[in-house]
Parts: C-alpha cells; sequence; structure tokens
C-alpha cells in the first residue's frame, strides 16, 4: 500500500495544506481547498483518480471537490467513471457552492458530462464493498457535524482514517482493529473541541495492534517539536509504503 499525503494542515494552520491523501495513487481520502493543484504537483491528473472518501463536511476535508468536478469536466473532459463515497448531503452542498461560486448554468454542467456513482454514507455504520477495498465508515463525534471513521479494507491489510474526530471510544475502537491508522492529532497539548492531542494519542497508540503503524496529520503547527519516535509525523507530499 502506498500511502501519500497532499496536506496535512488543520483547517487554521501555520503553513501545511488541507487534508488529502492519495492511496495507491488512484484513491484519494478526503479532498480540501488544496488538492487538486497538489495531485497536479505530483504530476497526477483528476481523471488518475478511481475513488474519493469524504470523511465529513467540513470546508478543509471537502471543498476541493467543486474544482476536482471543475477540472475533470473543462480541462480533463473526463471519460471514465468516478466513484465518490461521501455522506449523503455531500452532493447538494457541492452543487450549491458551484451555484455561489459560478452560477447556474455551470452548476448543471459539473455531474453530468461523465459518469459519477455516488455511494452515499448513511446511518451510524455502514459497510460497501468498493472497487478494489471493503469500506467501512463509522460514525464518530466532531461537534455537530456528522463525521466518519473510515476503514479500508485491501485483501486483508487494514487503513483507518480518522478524518476529524475528538478522543472518543468510537476512534479506539477503530484504531485497535487496523494495521496502518491514519489520526488527526490537532493540536501537541492543548485540548481542542471535537478534536485529539498529543496525550490522548498516546493512550490511543496503547491499544493499537504492536505490529500496526501510527500516522498523525492534520496539524496546527509547522514544525513538530517532541516528537514520538513511535509515530510517523508526516510532510505535505511525504509518501511511504506498507
Ligand atoms: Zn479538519
Amino acid at each position: 500500500m502506498k500511502i501519500q499525503f497532499l496536506g496535512t494542515g488543520a483547517a487554521a494552520n501555520h503553513g501545511r495544506y488541507n487534508s488529502s491523501i492519495l492511496i495507491n495513487d488512484k484513491i484519494l481520502l478526503d479532498c480540501g481547498p488544496t488538492s487538486v493543484a497538489n495531485l497536479k504537483k505530483i504530476g497526477l491528473k483528476t481523471e488518475d483518480i478511481s475513488t474519493i472518501f469524504i470523511s465529513h463536511l467540513h470546508g478543509d476535508h471537502f471543498i476541493g471537490l467543486p474544482f476536482f468536478f471543475l477540472d475533470s469536466v473543462i480541462l480533463e473532459k473526463r471519460q471514465n467513471p468516478l466513484i465518490l463515497v461521501a455522506p449523503k448531503e455531500t452532493i447538494s452542498k457541492v452543487l450549491k457552492i458551484a451555484e455561489i461560486v459560478y452560477g447556474g448554468s455551470l452548476k448543471k454542467k459539473l455531474l453530468l458530462d461523465y459518469p459519477l456513482n455516488f455511494v452515499s454514507i448513511e446511518g451510524s455504520f455502514y459497510e460497501e464493498e468498493i472497487s478494489e477495498c471493503n469500506f467501512q465508515a463509522i460514525q464518530t463525534k466532531h461537534g455537530e457535524e456528522l463525521a466518519y471513521n473510515l476503514i479500508l479494507d485491501f485483501n486483508g491489510k487494514k487503513l483507518g482514517y480518522s478524518g476529524d474526530s475528538e478522543f472518543c471510544e468510537t476512534l479506539q475502537q477503530t484504531a485497535s482493529k487496523v494495521d496502518v491508522m491514519i489520526c488527526e492529532r490537532t493540536s501537541p497539548k492543548e485540548k481542542l473541541k471535537g478534536h485529539c492531542c498529543g496525550d490522548e494519542i498516546e493512550i490511543l497508540a496503547k491499544g493499537m495492534k504492536t505490529d500496526s503503524n501510527l500516522i498523525l496529520t492534520h496539524f496546527v503547527e509547522t514544525e513538530i517539536q517532541n516528537s514520538n519516535p513511535n509515530f510517523i509525523y508526516p510532510n505535505d507530499f511525504e509518501k511511504f509504503y506498507f
């Protein structure tokens, strides 16, 4: 499994790009505002992406979607299908944003020019076979927003992703099941509502399998101080193989 970070920053941060993680050069976990530009910086096109998973509908995790669609229609004239796996209000929100910022005619064009397979995540637990993986979404706690922890199972190798999540039982259960966990650690020490901090990550790690890997992301700070050598702290564009 190849994991490359297109953005490792929290919604407000000191110089990192926003959340987007590329898996095996064709799957995106979240699509923040900077995702399309960063995909191109590493030599890929939006049409190289087969599937996008969205953890929740906060702007730093999904607001790249209107631009992803725009690029697909206007520049790449995409023909191959795109699978979008996301909370059920995603399409209506993307279209609303497109209408506000570009007007109604573009809104109509955005989703019609190539096959879009929208898989709507609903309920507190959702499971589906999606392209080459088994997918699970487990509802977690993140303030008022409906948010999910995601698990992608690639033939027995399980990848977990917290999107945004406060430290809770759901997050601990998700982390305990997977081989590689990508977890948000928004602030090093200060407890921010709806998010994890460094001390909580130490507890989370204790509940994980001994041979698993914990990658942290969604940082406020640019330079990571007092990093724990047992955890991985990626920078933007850094890649890992598992
Ligand atoms: Zn976020």
